[in-house]
């Protein structure tokens, strides 16, 4: 298996240089050349988290080579995770949560995260590559300190993170801001996440940051990264085996995902998963205010010209779903000109509507429906009040997805994936279940662990304390001068 570009489907790349790329210079997202890796879930059962990452990992990047992989895995997912399973089930009435936030920093990115750097450095090493590799991510709040985390002193790399000011919770940025590490920079950018996105996105094709670049190639910790997405991969196959070992489900009944979206990241990769064999049902979009997936679903029309709600679920305040480029491609029967048109409607007018034919095979596969802030507070309330369960703003809102779901008569056997940590949205998640929440996020954490018992993550619990490094603020206009600067200054011979 090798990696083209959604905008040329042409000159495939083994998977370890897509990574070191990030984004194709042609503005275009990589994606695996076919989609017939076949993967037999059903000699999976029985294996460990790890195991399962490496048959995964070892059939999406072939060439990287077993050893690699299994190296790969074990500097990712041995030591990291606060739970030996690292992505538990937790059954509830209705299902079961996913749950994607035992990593260091508390939020499902950590999946990804802790592995990518790995992944990287490897390629480097392939390669015999003496550049530096500069990563510049846009994050809504959960990618950056996990990234920031991932690549804190691994050579060869550095790493800056670029957040909506006002866009993130106290405790993300807080996060952000005491980053460790001598190779990260974290910059608070005057706009929204989409901004931050565009900013990216534009970096790696402009002609003034190529220019400032001399032995530095810059790549994407986002999940415009195939490095992102395909250890995404690997917690569905856990999941589906998990259940089969449990008696939850019998070996090859579908499952079906209910998954919080933004950029359309965590649920491509869902679809991945289908696409390798594993008995998928539907996979559910859930969104908050920012429905523009929803709409998308239900019309055909993707339409981002609408106004930007700040949610308590900001990690999903995103109206540019990147990922969603790489879907409309294989619907569109791998048609590299068709997507490169959709998307360049999108850049010049703001919106496109695709064929009917690309809609009939979305929706063979994806249902979406949203909720908005007081239906997002209520699941979160209702949930810990029936059933003594404490989750975060994102997963509440796959969890209204999925009763919305449900009340279409579907009965199959359903999983959330839970994307964060009920601590990292303490204030809002005290103030759903009816605690008292003032200014202070740590107050409120203190509070939530009094009432819920759930231990504090290490991470979160130290916060408080570490000092802040980071104060650069910068309008959104100036990314690419402030950029291009950087990139100067990481130049050598
Ligand atoms: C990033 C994130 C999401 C959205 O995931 P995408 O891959 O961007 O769709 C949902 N929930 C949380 C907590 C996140 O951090």
């Amino acid at each position: 298996m090798e990696y083209y570009s959604t905008r040329s489907a042409r000159n495939p790349l083994p998977g370890h240089q897509a990574v070191i790329r990030g984004l194709s210079p042609d503005g275009g997202l990589y994606v695996p050349d076919n989609l017939n890796c076949s993967i037999p879930w059903n000699t999976l059962v029985g294996k460990s988290y790890q195991e399962i990452a490496e048959a995964v990992l070892n059939a999406f990047f072939p060439d990287y080579g077993n050893e690699t992989i299994h190296q790969c895995v074990s500097a990712a997912y041995d030591h990291s995770f606060d739970t030996q399973e690292v992505v538990p089930l937790k059954e509830f009435r209705g299902g079961s949560f996913m749950e994607l936030w035992h990593g260091p920093t508390s939020a499902f990115k950590d999946l990804a995260l802790t592995i990518l750097p790995h992944l990287l450095t490897a390629a480097y090493r392939m390669d015999s590559r003496s550049d530096t590799v500069a990563i510049l991510t846009a994050t809504s709040g959960d990618t950056g300190k996990a990234a920031l985390s991932g690549f804190a002193d691994v050579p060869h790399t550095d790493i800056t993170v670029f957040y909506p000011r006002d866009g993130v919770s106290a405790v993300q940025k807080k996060q952000m801001v005491t980053s460790r590490g001598e190779n990260v920079s974290v910059v608070a950018v005057e706009g929204n996440f989409d901004d931050c996105q565009r900013m990216v996105k534009e970096a790696c094709s402009s002609d003034t940051v190529k220019q400032a670049c001399h032995n530095v190639t810059i790549s994407s910790a986002n999940s415009i990264n195939i490095g992102r997405l395909v250890p995404q991969v690997v917690y569905y196959f856990s999941t589906y085996v998990r259940l089969v070992e449990t008696g939850k489900i019998q070996s090859g009944d579908p499952v079906t995902f209910v998954v919080p979206t933004g950029n359309f990241g965590d649920i491509f990769a869902g679809w991945l998963a289908k696409q390798a064999g594993l008995p998928v049902g539907r996979l559910v979009i859930a969104s908050n205010d920012n429905n523009v997936l929803t709409d998308f679903i239900r019309t055909g029309t993707y339409n981002r010209e609408r106004p930007f709600h700040e949610t308590i679920s900001p990690s999903m305040d995103i109206l540019v779903s990147s990922n969603l480029e790489r879907l409309l491609f294989f619907a569109s029967g791998c048609d590299a000109e068709k997507t490169a048109s959709l998307m360049n409607q999108l850049n010049s007018t703001g919106h496109y509507t695709a064929d009917e034919a690309m809609m009939e095979l979305i929706r063979r596969d994806f249902d979406a429906f949203w909720c908005d802030e007081s239906m997002c507070r209520n699941e979160i309330h209702d949930l810990f009040e029936d059933e003594s369960i404490l989750i975060d703003p994102h997963t509440a809102v796959a969890l209204s997805a999925l009763h919305q779901y449900r009340a279409g008569g579907h009965r199959e056997y359903a999983v959330v994936l839970s994307t964060a940590s009920p601590y990292k949205f303490a204030q809002d998640v005290l103030s759903a279940v009816g605690g008292h929440s003032d200014d202070d996020p740590f107050a409120a954490i203190r509070a939530l662990a009094e009432i819920s018992g759930m231990p504090v993550p290490t991470g979160l619990a130290e916060l408080e304390s570490l000092p802040e490094r980071f104060d650069t603020v910068i309008p959104a206009s100036e990314g690419i001068a402030w950029i291009a600067a950087k990139m100067e200054g990481l130049s050598h011979d």
